[in-house]
């Protein structure tokens, strides 16, 4: 299959780029890594008029420092992410997240925006972006605002931006060092998308958790953060907590579905022991220390 028909433009700046998709009146596409899009043009599922190549704006690639934690560039290849010391050093769960999306070879040129911007209900960057209280931030020739990653999205592949808006950066919030992190999913091979997964963290003082980030992928329509099992955590002491009954408590927030690879009973059940026996996990290293 051939893709349709587009005209191809490839712009150096955020500015350039967002005065191409504002003149578009809504008739472009934005081209990032390609690794889901590419695809979609050749089965002709997406059929811009216009492909607005971002692999050439150097704004909006790499990984920085920020006063708030760290600010990563759109069109940041997801490889970069599992070779920077400094998110291994404080948001390793972010790490470990990105070794779980797809293969060696999409990682080379899957880009951490497209990936938050496509919206895969069972993706790991998104529900990490959710987890982690992370924000997105979007351009368009009306300006720039800040989206949270917990209200980015509307459905599968859905979100809030307006059809001339360019997401440039990820923003994480800093967590305390030493936090914990929490990572499970279960996918029928590596690289598959999760059939069912959890991504969080939580930091603890004075033996009682006092932050949590949770969030949940391939759990619904959307990534789902655990708001429920989060409240009850925060200010609970480790040693009391009861890990089933917040994972009863985080799978009350989910709304799975039955698909071709596995049913929405399957997802609670897994989801919940995989859960449990994360947070089992976790607080038993504390308790040992
Ligand atoms: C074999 C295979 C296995 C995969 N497995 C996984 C997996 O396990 N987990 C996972 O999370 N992903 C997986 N993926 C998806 C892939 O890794 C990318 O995350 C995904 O394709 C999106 O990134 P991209 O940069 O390639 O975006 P593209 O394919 O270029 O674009 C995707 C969509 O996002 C839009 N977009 C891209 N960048 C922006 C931006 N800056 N602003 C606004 N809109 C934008 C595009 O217009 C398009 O609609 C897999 C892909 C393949 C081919």
């Amino acid at each position: 299959m051939k893709p349709a028909p587009f005209d191809y433009v490839a712009p150096s700046t955020i500015k350039e780029a967002c005065t191409l998709l504002a003149e578009s009146g809504g008739g472009a596409t934005i081209l990032a890594g390609g690794q889901t899009l590419m695809p979609l043009l050749a089965l002709r599922m997406s059929q811009p008029f216009v492909l607005i190549d971002i692999n050439k704006i150097a704004e909006i690639k790499g990984v920085k420092r920020t006063s708030e934690g760290f600010a990563i560039g759109a069109a940041t290849r997801q490889c970069e992410i599992l070779t920077d010391a400094e998110l291994a050093r404080h948001l390793p769960v972010l790490v470990k997240a990105v070794s779980h999306v797809g293969h060696h070879q999409t990682r080379n040129r899957g880009t951490v925006g497209g990936s938050v911007s496509l919206g895969e209900p069972a993706a790991e960057l998104p529900a990490t972006s959710v987890a982690l209280g992370a924000s997105i931030e979007a351009h368009s020739v009306r300006g720039a605002r800040r989206i949270p990653a917990s209200e980015f999205y509307l459905g599968p592949y859905m979100n809030v931006l307006e059809p001339d808006e360019l997401v440039t950066a990820v923003h994480f919030p800093s967590w305390a060092a030493g936090h914990t992190t929490l990572f499970r999913e279960v996918a029928q091979r590596p690289g598959d998308f999760a059939l069912v997964g959890i991504v969080g963290a939580l930091e603890v003082n004075n033996g009682a958790v006092s932050r949590a980030g949770l969030a949940w992928m391939g759990m619904g329509p959307t990534p789902i953060k655990a708001r429920q099992a989060e409240q009850k955590l925060v200010g609970q002491q480790i040693a009391n907590i009861d890990a089933d009954a917040i994972a009863e408590l985080a799978i009350a927030d989910t709304a799975p579905f039955d698909d071709a690879h596995a049913s929405a009973e399957y997802r609670r059940t897994v989801g919940k022991r995989i859960f449990a026996r994360l947070l089992r996990e976790a607080f038993n290293v504390r308790q040992a220390a």
